[in-house]
């Protein structure tokens, strides 16, 4: 159907140029433009994910577009999955925009009454970071699976995964930030992925060393094992990895990142060449969905056998585990999740994916914001990855950073950026906002939940608590989020994004709003007794204040 709303090109505006009635709302609507900018499919407003969206229509796009631009600091938007609703009086402290998406309850959420109510145009898949303007590219996701193979190599392989042979699938929005993420880890290995043009991609990119379509050929490449080799192979991740654990070759580690929670949109089928699942897909989603999962159980067992070989395996969050339990594989689960073997640890110190924009578009901005984060010397690995990810981060969008901070630490630095941005000395204001798989951000008891030390991994109190703590503190976006798709029932989410504009207000807004969020998440740990948790919770005042005062007046 013709649209005549349908933008041929949405890219994002740089420059100190205002097109709104503040820097503020001017900011979220730079975001919203960034998201389609680098999405995957933006003529379709797929940003990531499959089918992760960033506004309900072309139409729906063009009124948050008009709405945001005629917004004042004393309104907020209100978003309901990607369609604007309503503009109302609310206060200069109070949230720009406030939206929910994906969210239906409990007992109809299933993957198939979601497909129905997104076909009539009600609802919508925002993803994480898609459905509320906050996706900066690969690179938040290139963080995330570096710090997991950092731990990976920590814990099983004497302290790094130097020249370890990584096997994994997927080279799509996320998934192509693997390739570099093996290489900065300083690991070798072999990616598996069905579409040939996201081959060529990550090698136009650099980041993979060749492509081939034979198996034998990739793997006597990744044998010498040096470090930073990563090939691409063009194939299917299910017939794969049965054949790697059929030749008894067993890789260090073995993963995967195809968009397996969505059975249908996500997935190819081990039977279907690429232009048949292209098809089948829009004419027999029910037959497709069924062929995946029953696909993803071969993959899953194979992953099974190569972990009895001695392989380290894990997933990676893409539901790949529920998926194959679903057609038949029962002890999928015996495979780990990458979250709590791994990255829990530091979400109860409240360290997970921060990041900020230089809505400027100037890269000496982020320069500056790399120099700031550095100087001000939180931990060692802050700079380290700082300097990896100046030298191996290609640019996407508005210049951007994905830099994993802690309770306390991403407020203190917002707050010294705010006061860059009030004396000039950048050449425009800073958003700043963090993916929602983070401490506080996120339920999902397949994912960053999975096996809480109390049993309370599927309580999404949690994060809908931190969207009405962030809309209290006054963040400048507050996103309520749900699993659609193939995640629907799976998941409970809250974003935030909150604008670094160089005034007062904005230096309290970013204090409070960031300290809540990150707190709230290490308390939440604390909750359920996690000692690291309870620590930081110590150490950082957090908690109900007449308590911690009882406990100040003991302890001296
Ligand atoms: P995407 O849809 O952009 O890419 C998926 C890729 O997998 C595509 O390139 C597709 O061609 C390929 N593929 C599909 N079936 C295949 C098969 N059988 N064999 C080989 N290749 C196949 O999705 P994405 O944005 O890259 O996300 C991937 C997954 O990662 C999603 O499930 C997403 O929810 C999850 N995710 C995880 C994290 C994390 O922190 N670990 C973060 C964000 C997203």
């Amino acid at each position: 159907m013709a649209d005549p709303g349908k933008p041929v090109i949405v890219t994002a505006q740089r420059g100190g140029e205002l097109r709104c009635r503040g820097w503020r709302q001017e900011a979220i609507l730079r975001m919203l433009e960034n998201v389609l900018e680098i999405g995957e499919r933006p003529e379709d407003l797929v940003v990531y994910a499959a089918r992760g969206k960033a506004a309900r229509d072309w139409e729906s796009y063009v009124r948050i577009v008009e709405s945001l631009r005629h917004l004042g600091e004393d309104e907020t938007l209100v978003v309901q999955s990607g369609k604007p609703v309503a503009v109302f009086p609310s206060s200069p402290d109070a949230p720009l925009v406030v939206m929910a998406c994906g969210n239906v309850v409990g007992h109809y959420a299933t993957a198939e009454y979601f497909d129905e109510l997104c076909d009539r145009g009600l609802i919508m898949w925002g993803g994480l970071t898609a459905g509320d303007w906050q996706y900066i590219g690969f690179q938040g996701v290139l963080q995330g699976v570096y710090e997991l193979l950092q731990a990976v190599g920590k814990e099983h392989f004497g302290g790094s995964l130097d020249r370890r042979f990584v096997l994994t699938a997927g080279l799509g929005g996320m998934g192509s930030a693997q390739p570099l993420a093996i290489a900065m880890a300083g690991g070798c290995g072999i990616v598996v992925e069905i579409d040939p043009e996201k081959c060529s991609r990550a090698l136009e990119r650099g980041h993979l060393a060749s492509v081939t379509d034979d198996l034998d050929k990739a793997l006597a490449l990744v044998g010498p094992r040096e470090a930073g080799s990563v090939i691409g192979l063009v194939g299917n991740a299910a017939s794969i990895y049965s054949e790697i654990a059929e030749k008894r070759v067993v890789p260090d580690v073995v993963t995967d990142l195809t968009a397996a929670h969505d059975a249908v949109f996500g997935y190819c089928p081990v039977d279907y060449s690429l232009e048949q699942w292209r098809e089948c897909r829009h004419l027999d989603p029910t037959g497709v969905a069924d062929r995946a999962r029953r696909s993803m159980a071969i993959q899953v067992q194979a992953m099974q056998r190569l972990k009895a070989g001695g392989a380290i395996v894990f997933e990676d969050g893409n539901n790949l585990r529920v998926q194959a339990e679903a057609a038949g594989v029962h002890d999928a689960f015996t495979i780990d999740g990458f979250a709590e073997r791994y990255l829990r640890p530091l979400f109860c110190r409240g360290i997970g994916p921060f990041r900020w924009v230089a809505l400027s578009g100037e890269r000496a901005d982020l320069a500056e914001l790399d120099r700031l984060v550095v100087e001000m010397s939180f931990r060692p690995e802050v700079g380290s990855w700082i300097s990896l990810a100046r030298s191996h981060v290609t640019p996407q969008g508005l210049p951007a950073r994905s830099c994993w901070l802690g309770h306390g630490e991403r407020s203190r630095f917002a707050y010294a950026v705010n006061a860059l941005v009030h004396e000039g000395r950048l050449a425009g204001p800073v958003a700043f906002t963090r993916d929602h798989f983070d401490s506080g951000g996120m339920t999902h008891p397949h994912i960053g939940t999975e096996g809480m030390a109390d049993g309370s991994g599927a309580i999404s109190d949690w994060p809908i608590l931190d969207a009405l703590l962030l809309a209290a503190s006054g963040a400048d976006l507050v996103a309520v989020h749900a699993g659609g798709a193939g995640y629907a029932g799976y998941m409970q989410s809250a974003g935030v994004t909150i604008v670094a504009d160089g005034t007062e207000g904005a230096g309290v807004r970013l204090r409070r709003g960031l300290d809540a969020d990150s707190g709230l998440g290490v308390l939440r740990y604390a909750d359920a007794g996690y000692t690291a948790a309870l620590s930081t919770a110590r150490s950082a005042g957090l908690g109900l204040r007449h308590e911690r005062e009882e406990r100040q007046w003991h302890e001296s």
